[in-house]
């Protein structure tokens, strides 16, 4: 299936320059940044900055550079955030079952306080 990717998401919003954000790191392809909802004391969210809907059309189709560099700089939030020593989880929703929002690929880097069992068991 091909993506079709819709640069009215807020996230494109936010990359051109014309929604205000946190912005924790920025690269030269990737855009780290606080979510405005944050579910925990730390809520970093990370973006590419190429127009990839969720993450295994960006694994598809990006660039070697492109992917070397998200994953890079979710390593320094991390760092930079303080929480390698006590622990974090990456999220991302991707679709209809994965609850996803905005249709931009972004990785959530949660920590700060114990997060709790991942899933609730499936019923
Ligand atoms: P998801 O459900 O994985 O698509 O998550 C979308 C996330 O984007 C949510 O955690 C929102 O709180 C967050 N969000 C939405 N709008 C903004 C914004 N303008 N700045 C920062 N985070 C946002």
């Amino acid at each position: 299936m091909a993506y079709t990717y819709d640069d009215q998401n807020i996230f494109a919003k936010i990359l051109r320059g014309e929604i205000p954000n946190a912005t924790v790191l920025e690269t030269e392809h990737s855009l780290a940044f606080r979510d405005i909802q944050p579910q925990a004391p730390v809520h970093v969210l990370v973006i590419p900055k190429g127009p990839y809907v969720c993450y295994d059309h960006f694994a598809s189709d990006a660039s070697d550079a492109e992917i070397v560099d998200f994953n890079r700089t979710i390593a320094e939030v991390v760092t930079s955030e303080g929480l390698r020593e006590g622990g974090y989880r990456i999220i991302s929703n991707a679709g209809e079952a994965g609850v996803q929002e905005v249709p931009h690929l972004h990785i959530h880097v949660l920590g700060g306080r114990g997060l709790g069992r991942m899933l609730q068991p499936a019923r």
